[in-house]
């Protein structure tokens, strides 16, 4: 059974440039199964940052990057930067469960290329459930390509507390499956607030660095062993349970692109002023102000920032935003008319 979702399946390939030593011709890759990490956790948690961080360091490897924007419009795949390598963007669903086949292909292509990266980073939705992920790599057809390396969780140190009851399940099944947790954003927490989180979120064995920007070093995330998924949930189960009826995991998302420029005061007050339904929004803005670069916005809870970003590399910049909500009540019709409200009017 599949989603309405037209899931689109875009390879990014030399759009990415690294300052140094990129070759002009590949080489081949090392031999063996492909060593993949997984980057899971909550929405707005830090995850495309701790991949930024893993693509900017020196440490020779070549990555292939597999980014799940829960939206349609690959806002993470913007927002990656620093590599040569490879970036492939399965957007508008989710690769635990809607976008399995499209997960399953892309590791395929990655993993039977010759030139293909050293090492395969994924990055799993702030919804997924990494279970989901898992068992899809340890099928036989896959397993025989890619071996799991390690699964890293991230957690928003400030906004934990804020997760709804229903929601904080999906975050505890993302917490109990990884390798290593990075308890991420903690400069904007106290020592006693740290320690409630780590009592009531942290299983007593489980492996957590604290860090703020996600920024921990590349041989530490390369260095952990996956310790295997006895006690996860079976590919079936996962199924089977509560995402028959529809893929969205209880999840809405509204993606809004315009190329008319967009005046940033403007934006700004509305991001400051979302509905409570949304728990979520990031994107890149082609402003008024500053219509020479792109401004990235990112919004988590009640936090929200707005910063420049690189020069425009393309010919006709736009702006794209997602929006994620909880449940069916995101406010797409509101939302949608207070951004027209803010875009710029040719004269
Ligand atoms: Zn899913």
């Amino acid at each position: 059974m599949g989603t309405q979702a037209g899931s689109l399946l875009k390879t990014f390939t030399g759009l990415f440039t690294r300052s140094q030593n990129r070759e002009s011709h590949p080489a081949k890759r090392k031999p063996g199964r492909l060593p993949v990490y997984i980057i899971t956790g909550f929405l707005g948690s830090g995850k495309t940052t701790c991949i930024n961080q893993i693509l900017n360091s020196t440490s020779g490897e070549r990555f292939g990057v597999i980014v799940n924007d829960f939206g349609s419009i690959s806002i993470d795949k913007e927002l990656i930067n620093g590599t040569g390598d490879q970036v492939i963007a399965l957007e508008n669903g989710c690769i635990c469960c809607s976008l399995r086949n499209n997960l399953s292909e892309a590791v395929t292509t990655l993993g039977d290329s010759p030139y293909g990266p050293d090492i395969l980073v994924i990055e799993a939705s702030g919804v997924a459930d990494p279970a989901g992920i898992i068992s899809l790599l340890e099928n036989e057809d896959l397993k025989k390509r890619v071996r799991i390396a390690g699964v890293i969780c991230l957690m928003d140190a400030e906004e934990i507390s804020s997760v709804s009851w229903i929601m904080s399940h999906l975050v505890k099944k993302q917490i109990r499956s990884a390798d290593l947790l990075l308890l991420n954003k903690v400069d904007r927490v106290s020592e006693s607030k740290k320690a409630a989180i780590r009592k009531e979120w942290i299983p007593l064995d489980m492996p957590i660095l604290e860090t703020v920007y996600a920024a921990i070093p590349v041989s530490l995330i390369l260095g952990i062993s996956h310790t295997g998924t006895s006690d996860l949930p079976s590919d079936g189960e996962h199924a089977d349970h509560h995402h028959h009826e529809d893929h969205d995991h209880g999840f809405s998302t509204l993606s809004w692109t315009h190329n008319s420029p967009i005046r940033l005061s403007c934006l700004q007050a509305l991001m400051k002023n979302l509905p409570s339904t949304v728990i979520r929004a990031k994107g890149i803005a082609y402003s008024s102000e500053f219509p020479m670069q792109q401004i990235i916005i990112q919004v988590v809870g009640k936090r929200v920032s707005i910063t420049k970003g690189q020069p425009w590399i393309r010919e006709n910049p736009s702006t794209e935003l997602t929006f994620i909500g909880v449940g069916k009540t995101i406010q797409i019709g509101e939302i949608t008319t207070r951004l027209e409200s803010c875009l710029v009017k040719p004269a």
